[in-house]
């Protein structure tokens, strides 16, 4: 006897809200790659144009082309760049899947009630970053490589003069000096790109581990004599009240003489520490440019901060909250986004339907919700749930 064929999952992707969004979840390429794989996808219309990604190009790649209600009742799987506004969140039903930078740790409430409504989410923020399978779906290193190389443009754009040193008949113009604080993935891409520009560039950062890649990019590296933050994975470890506060002390004499400062530094789940404080601001030169790459409206790494805006202090420095400046590069971002959907999909839907496995690391870590429970150890612990006393069962979805 013949055995019945499952239908493969219907991808989605809407047009995104968030204001100053430019991305797109999928590209034309990733349409067609999903389409061999058996997946009907349904893009909603202008979803792409931001990006210079337009219908026709999806329809080419084997898209079908409709209005948003279209797209999320007919899909199964919706992929999104930023989480979704409340009212895109109510309209999700049972046994879908929502995949995409849902920043689960900061919308709580919304993921609680994802869960009770049986809706299965993905976050790609809780991705084991360091297993090498996992490097295919890592959107968060995709999205700060984007907005670090942005980073440094934004800035050269703001600065109002030459980055390299220029020796012309008219004068001699002295390099810029760029300091870029908190060398992970951004810090690292917008140091190579201010060095691209001709600036004189220092990284600094808390994990010590980091003047080496600091250095093989040509940059001078400076740490805090005050705190080794190394924490778990990589990543920086949350600094005391009293060793945050030194440190701002130890930095404020250290930026005052730099043209240029670009702030990365972020803790997984924690309010970004202040980094430059009004007194650094104060010392620096009028002119000045400072991009706070983690500039939100929790606060940011320069004091004053206001996301997606750009002010001017007093004293003459350019302040850029720039906290989501991937969505400045569409094309690019969306292109490497995309890629990491796919992957993400590849895992989590190896038959065209979804089946988690609890078993695997990667989806014991990204599932953030199935089944109608909160499956993620970090979301659990975050609302004060109890660990759950064995993995969640494996999810299909419902068709
Ligand atoms: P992030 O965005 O969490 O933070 C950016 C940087 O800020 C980090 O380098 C951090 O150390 C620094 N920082 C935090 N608090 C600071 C403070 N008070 N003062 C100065 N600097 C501070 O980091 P990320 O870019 O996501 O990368 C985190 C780590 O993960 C890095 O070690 C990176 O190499 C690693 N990583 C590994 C892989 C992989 O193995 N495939 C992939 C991605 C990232």
């Amino acid at each position: 006897m013949g055995q019945a064929v499952q239908k493969q999952a219907t991808i989605g992707v809407l047009r995104e809200t968030a204001e100053g969004e430019r991305r797109v979840a999928l590209d034309p390429p990733s349409v067609a790659t999903l389409v061999k794989r058996g997946h009907a996808v349904l893009v909603e219309a202008g979803a792409g144009c931001q990006a210079n990604l337009f219908d026709a190009a999806y329809e080419l790649a084997g898209a079908t082309i409709g209005s948003h209600s279209l797209v999320i009742e007919g899909c199964d799987v919706l992929a999104v760049v930023r989480a979704p506004v409340p009212t895109l969140y109510k309209k999700l039903r049972a046994g879908q899947l929502i995949v995409g930078l849902l920043d689960p740790l900061n919308n709580l409430q919304e993921i609680a009630d994802l869960a009770r409504r049986r809706v299965t989410a993905v976050a790609f923020e809780l991705l084991p970053r360091t297993v090498s399978r996992a490097q295919s779906m890592d959107a968060l290193s995709s999205q700060a490589s984007a907005a670090g190389y942005r980073a440094a443009i934004v800035a050269t754009e703001a600065y109002g003069r030459y980055l390299p040193m220029m020796i012309t008949a008219s004068g001699t113009a002295t390099p810029a000096k760029v300091i870029v604080i908190g060398t992970g993935v951004a810090g690292l891409q917008a140091i190579a790109t201010a060095r691209r520009l001709g600036a004189v560039v220092t990284g600094y950062d808390v994990r010590a581990a980091s003047r080496q890649e600091v250095e093989s990019l040509g940059a001078r590296f400076l740490t805090s004599s005050i705190a080794q933050g190394a924490g778990n994975g990589g990543y920086a470890a949350a600094l005391t009240a009293s060793e945050q506060a030194a440190q701002q002390e130890e930095l404020s004499d250290a930026l005052s003489a730099f043209d240029i400062i670009i702030t990365t530094a972020k803790v997984p789940g924690r309010t970004p520490p202040v980094l430059v404080t009004s007194r650094t601001l104060d010392s620096l030169r009028p002119g000045s440019v400072c991009v706070d790459l983690g500039s939100s409206d929790r606060g940011g790494n320069v004091v004053g901060s206001i996301p997606q805006t750009t002010t001017v202090t007093p004293g003459g420095v350019t302040v850029i909250g720039a906290g989501e400046l991937a969505a400045d590069l569409p094309g690019s971002a969306s292109q490497m986004y995309a890629r990491n959907v796919v992957a993400v999909l590849a895992s989590l839907l190896p038959n065209g339907t979804l089946a988690i496995d609890p078993a695997d690391e990667i989806h014991r870590s990204i599932v953030v919700c199935a089944d109608g429970e909160i499956t993620a150890a970090v979301v659990r612990s975050a609302l004060k749930l109890e660990p759950l006393a064995s993995p969640a069962p494996e999810t299909v979805l419902a068709s």
